[in-house]
């Protein structure tokens, strides 16, 4: 598990603005300046919960969830120190076949041409198995030599023993190392400061796909 950044908030967010939205692999999407930051996860995973409490904002999620913005891949600056990138939801089951398959090239090509891109955040669910999805989204990462975190959603769920096996299983189905991983909940703030001091590392390393 990462290690606990300290007693100091790593991530006070004192600028939130919202960029835009990128809705087809080849659409617009903000000038590639500032490091980037990706979240993503299948839909329903917790993401927006999430968003909101490392930020310590609604506005994040509630833009995110404007009808025409679900399906799209959301940007905000964060303390005009790097971009927050919220990548759509995938792999929701109500959905038909065909839509099912829109988030690839658009998830695909967000990550082609992110060259200032310093990580992702992939969300799992505590209490489910990793989807095909979420196997074929860590194995393109690996591909790319992308830096991912995993953040292991709703533990709330489990008490201190459960929980730690469960996120033992996970990782090693996963075959993840110990420090990418973060256990949080959006309902008791779990973890919300391990995940801010790890993105925080990533954004200030000097590796990355640039
Ligand atoms: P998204 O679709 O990935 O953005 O997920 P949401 O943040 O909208 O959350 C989906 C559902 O999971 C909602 O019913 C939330 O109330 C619930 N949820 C989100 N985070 C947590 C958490 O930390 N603990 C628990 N128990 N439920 C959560």
């Amino acid at each position: 598990m990462a290690a606990t950044g300290g007693n100091a908030d790593p991530l006070i967010v004192r600028q939130l603005e919202f960029l835009g939205g990128m809705a087809s692999a080849a659409g617009w999407r903000p000038e590639t300046t500032l490091p980037e930051i990706a979240f993503a996860g299948r839909s329903n995973v917790g993401k927006s919960s999430l968003l909101n409490a490392l930020l310590r904002r609604k506005s994040a999620a509630r833009v995110s969830r404007t009808p025409g913005r679900t399906r799209e891949i959301n940007f905000f600056r964060v303390n005009d120190a790097f971009i927050l990138v919220d990548l759509p939801g995938y792999g929701y089951a109500r959905v038909a076949k065909e839509r099912r398959a829109e988030w690839r090239p658009l998830i695909e090509g967000y990550l082609n041409q992110s060259s200032t891109l310093k990580g992702l955040v992939l969300l799992l669910d505590s209490r489910r198995e990793p989807s095909d999805d979420d196997r074929a989204m860590l194995e393109f990462l690996a591909e790319r030599e992308t830096p991912v975190l995993v953040a292991i959603t709703k533990m709330d769920k489990f008490g201190n023993d459960a929980g730690r096996e469960r996120v033992q299983a996970i990782a090693a189905a996963l075959d993840l190392d110990a420090d990418q991983v973060v256990p949080v909940s959006a309902r008791t703030g779990l973890g919300r400061d391990d995940l801010a001091a790890a993105l925080m590392d990533l954004i200030t390393s000097r590796e990355g796909t640039g």
